[in-house]
């Protein structure tokens, strides 16, 4: 796996908003609940009268703004604000979104992206050859580029020929000076949703919990192929292709939306609780309490607690001031971060069978550290349990694992890793557990969800990570028949 493709991978989050007196304030606040999406890096662009103003900065979102003059800056009825993680190699603010682009007939744009492209390399290559130079180093610009090299006669259907040339996971948000504009991929792999607020103005975010943070009503999902157009005219819904196959993140719903949000029709929140209870009916223990690793995990362990009849109680707790361990981007920083993060609620687990629940294992640190922890407030024995199937393969449509190296599940069965993490007993939820905890997406094809990572079943054609993949199946030998589906 070339490290240059490594480096450009992200899991972000997005939010747009037409038609407001307070657009840029409402993008900060809305921001600020997608914060666990990317913690790296924020930024606002607000659009006044067609003038945009922007503010982008490397850091979590109050940083970047700690000096109130920068929001005074962000005049304007509307905007596009990106919170954004970015892996090593990555970090300029260069490449902190939005980011802005001229435009012949429109003037300019912003775009903001959340995802992963999987022919960004053929893409690359392929605009060098129209002698275009890139502003950053990151894939999210090349639909921007695409735009701006395309001979369609109008914004639109230039966006539509760039989307129809990009390929993977892809949520965008754009603005031009006269509409906000919002596409999501064909398999429709990161939620992105519309809102309204009482005075009229629409929203397009990530997820449903920034819509609440600021008052919005939830109006509907953006549907995997669609082009949604917002201006002052009202909304328009446009499609750059009608050859769709929902297979939306599974671990949206397992790790990386918060659980007061909504995902098609599906709370995050009630998701978790089934694939607590699920992992109880498939791996039964006899414990005197149920404890989830905060916060991503509260959900599934509550799950498990109440589907084992086995009390739960607040045997860890979290000091929310230390950013999410996994979307650190170093493993020094990932250790650190672990243990100021996490404590143990002594009189909780001190002389007890402890049933341990987590929501993913990915290398292994975060778990061996917990169980050696809950060992040394006194617990007896950690059973741990997984509310997620094991983490085999790689995911090339925006997360940072892209490679099997890196994931403990890969290279390890379930008993090395049970002896890794020093637990007395350890299980995983299955895949089957774990599409019947989502529930019904609707989706007529198959149950609607990316599981790849679990599987080796990619929705999509793996296209620059193809002969990657191919040689890291051969290195492991174990996943003979894993195929993607074209
Ligand atoms: S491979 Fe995994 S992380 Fe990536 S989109 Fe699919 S389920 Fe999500």
């Amino acid at each position: 796996m070339p490290n240059e493709v490594k480096g450009l991978n992200e899991e972000c989050g997005l939010f747009g908003i037409w038609g407001s007196e307070h657009a840029a304030q409402l993008t900060y606040d809305g921001l600020h609940s997608l914060q666990h999406r990317g913690q790296e890096g924020a930024g606002i662009v607000s659009n006044d009268h067609g003038e945009f103003h922007r503010q982008r900065g490397l850091g979590l979102l109050a940083e970047v703004f700690s000096d109130p003059q920068k929001m005074t800056t962000l005049t304007g009825q509307a905007a596009v604000g990106h919170v954004r993680y970015a892996t090593a190699g990555n970090h300029g603010v260069e490449n902190i979104q939005p980011m802005l682009f001229d435009h012949p007939q429109v003037k300019q744009f912003a775009l903001a992206h959340n995802g992963n492209l999987t022919n960004a390399n053929q893409l690359r290559q392929e605009l060098r050859a129209q002698n275009v130079t890139f502003q950053a180093t990151s894939d999210s610009e090349l639909l921007g580029e695409l735009v701006q090299v395309s001979n369609q006669p109008d914004f639109i259907s230039q966006l539509k020929a760039g989307l129809n040339h990009i390929r993977g996971g892809f949520a965008y948000i754009m603005m031009t000076p006269t509409a906000l504009v919002a596409a999501l991929d064909p398999n429709g792999f990161r939620p992105l949703v519309i809102g309204k607020m009482d005075d009229g103005a629409t929203i397009i975010c990530s997820e449903t919990c920034a819509l609440d943070q600021v008052g919005a009503t939830f109006v509907r999902d953006v549907e995997p192929g669609e082009v949604v157009i917002v201006n002052n005219h009202g909304m328009t819904i446009d499609h750059f292709t009608t050859d769709t196959h929902l297979a939306i993140c599974s671990m949206e719903y397992i790790y990386f939306a918060r659980p007061d949000s909504v995902i098609r029709g599906i709370s995050v929140h009630e998701a978790r609780l089934r694939m607590g209870a699920n992992i109880a009916k498939e791996a039964p223990v006899k414990a005197d309490v149920v404890i989830g690793v905060p916060n991503s995990s509260l959900s599934a362990a509550i799950g498990y607690a109440k589907a084992s009849g086995i009390p739960y109680d607040m045997g860890m707790i979290k000091n929310q001031y230390v950013a999410r361990t996994f979307i650190e981007p170093t493993q020094a920083k990932r250790a650190r971060g672990v243990s100021m993060k996490l404590s143990v609620v002594k009189s909780v687990v001190a002389g007890k069978d402890i049933v341990l629940v987590d929501d993913s294992i990915v290398r292994g640190t975060t778990s061996s550290y917990i169980v050696r922890l809950l060992k040394k407030a006194g617990a007896k024995s950690v059973h741990v349990r997984i509310a997620s199937p094991v983490l085999k393969f790689p995911c090339y449509y925006g997360i940072d694992i892209q490679t099997t190296k890196e994931l403990i599940g890969a290279n390890h069965t379930v008993d090395e890793i049970r002896d890794l993490i020093g637990a007395d007993s350890l299980a995983y939820l299955s895949v089957d557990g774990l599409v019947n905890a989502i529930g019904e997406l609707n989706d007529t094809t198959n149950h609607g969800l990316c599981t790849a990572y679990f599987d080796g079943q990619y929705p999509t054609p793996l296209y620059d990570y193809q002969a990657g993949f191919d040689e890291e199946v051969a290195r492991l030998g174990l996943y003979e028949g894993v195929q993607h589906i074209d």
